[in-house]
């Protein structure tokens, strides 16, 4: 059996935060990995995936872009690369090929059960990812049985597709980008949108990353946000980090032939139905959009720096045939692959204290789990604030569940 006063289970980006943290703070500990150091952008992502957060904004406790390409986007090789970089700088102890399979409450703290080791600590840190698993409605149960299902985890190139149509379901980030990839590659594919965010690349000269920044709209705490819920459940921005045009958008889809329909209500007797909503999400993207270019011109009004941007303009709206068909016969052979690009899910099964909700997510305030002193949760989509869906927001977070959890171990000293 292992002792340590902390156990950090994950070695992405958010356990080798805290990792850094801790011994900070000195406190000893262990960092639990079940593969390799940054396993999840080693194993889980498509090869061509870039971040869609610039080079700039990659920063970890300790460490900055030091590169000579601040302006550009991280292929996930190069993710892996800075992880790991990033492991044997801040000296995290990590033990790799260690998969957790319980978790439980001990006297003075919790038991870990991994592949044949017991590991004990008065505090553990749960940070295994907010995408482990995917997110998949229960209408992929009717999809025809000679369709090909695929998800962003098990997705590599579309090589690996069968001949045929594609249909993608989802447009976030990752649909919009594999719908494009896709595409590109000879196959007929059609998009099925629901809610969605359309952000340009840049705006005013600048990256939409650097106004959410500025503008303060990262740094909105989860306890000042109205729906939380809702905030910790919003699409990813349809942005990518590959080369390209202002907008990764669906006029740009359509333009280039991707076929846009509604969001996949139901498949009834082999056949896919679409929402007659398309146009009204498209609308709301674009209300939203433009909501948000007004808080970056009155931030730059208000900043100072009005005069040394270019000058604020608004984009067209979205464009999309508004002709979309509502139903597509999946049995009929047009459609060979479905790809189900409707977000991730934690996975947190081996988990067996009582902390989770209706929904199989953690309750957490902050990521301080509720009703199991010494244990937090790190690497969640706002958990303390809108930056802690993205890598730099690990910093801020690690830091103050850090100085939580080192105030908790001298609580429980006295
Ligand atoms: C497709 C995609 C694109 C993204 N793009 C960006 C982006 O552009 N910019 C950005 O800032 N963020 C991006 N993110 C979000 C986020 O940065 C990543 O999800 C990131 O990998 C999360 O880091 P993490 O350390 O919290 O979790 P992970 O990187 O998932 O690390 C968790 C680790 O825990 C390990 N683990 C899990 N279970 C166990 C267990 N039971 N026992 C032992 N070890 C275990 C895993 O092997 C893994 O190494 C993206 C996410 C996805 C899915």
């Amino acid at each position: 059996m292992t002792q340590s006063t902390a156990v950090v289970i994950g070695a992405g980006h958010s356990g080798l935060a805290m990792s850094r943290r801790l011994t900070e703070r000195s406190i000893d500990h262990i960092v639990l990995e079940r593969g390799e150091v940054a396993n999840s952008w080693r194993t889980q992502r498509w090869p061509t995936l870039r971040l869609l957060t610039p080079n700039w904004q990659t920063r970890l406790p300790g460490h900055h872009y030091a590169g000579d390409d601040p302006d550009g986007f991280m292929p996930a090789a190069d993710v892996v690369a800075t992880l790991t970089r990033y492991a044997r700088l801040v000296g995290a102890p990590v033990r790799t090929g260690v998969t957790i399979h319980t978790v439980r409450a001990a006297p003075e703290g919790f038991q870990l059960r991994a592949n044949g080791d017991v590991f004990r600590a008065r505090a553990v840190v749960l940070a295994t990812g907010a995408c482990s698993r995917p997110a998949i409605p229960g209408v992929a149960d009717a999809v025809p049985p000679s369709i090909t299902m695929l998800t962003p985890l098990s997705y590599r190139d579309p090589g690996q597709l069968p001949d045929g149509g594609v249909l993608v379901v989802g447009a976030s980030a990752t649909g919009v980008q594999l719908a494009g990839e896709i595409h590109r590659s000879g196959r007929p594919v059609t998009l099925a949108v629901g809610e969605h965010v359309r952000l340009p690349r840049t705006y005013r000269g600048r990256d939409i990353f650097w106004w959410m920044e500025v503008t303060g709209l990262l740094a909105e705490r989860y306890d000042q946000i109205d729906d939380l819920t809702r905030a910790r459940h919003l699409p990813s921005p349809q942005l990518t980090g590959a080369p390209g045009g202002t907008f990764s958008d669906l006029s740009t889809l359509a333009a280039h032939g991707v076929r846009i329909v509604g969001r996949l209500g139901r498949i009834a007797g082999g056949v896919a139905q679409f929402s007659g909503s398309l146009a009204n999400m498209c609308a709301l993207a674009d209300l939203k959009l433009n909501r948000f270019l007004n808080r970056a011109d009155e931030w730059a009004k208000s900043s100072g720096l009005d005069d040394e941007l270019p000058p604020p303009h608004r984009f067209p709206s979205t464009r999309i045939d508004p002709c979309s068909p509502l139903e597509l016969d999946l049995s009929g052979g047009e459609i060979a692959t479905v790809l189900w690009a409707t977000g991730f899910r934690p996975d947190h099964s081996w988990l067996d204290i009582p902390v989770l909700d209706r929904t199989g997510h953690i309750r957490h305030d902050g990521g301080v789990v509720t009703g199991a002193p010494g244990l937090y949760l790190l690497g969640m989509p706002v958990l303390r604030t809108r930056a802690s869906t993205y890598i730099h927001g690990a910093a801020a977070d690690s830091d103050a569940l850090a100085t939580h959890l080192h105030c908790f171990l001298s609580s429980q000293r006295r």
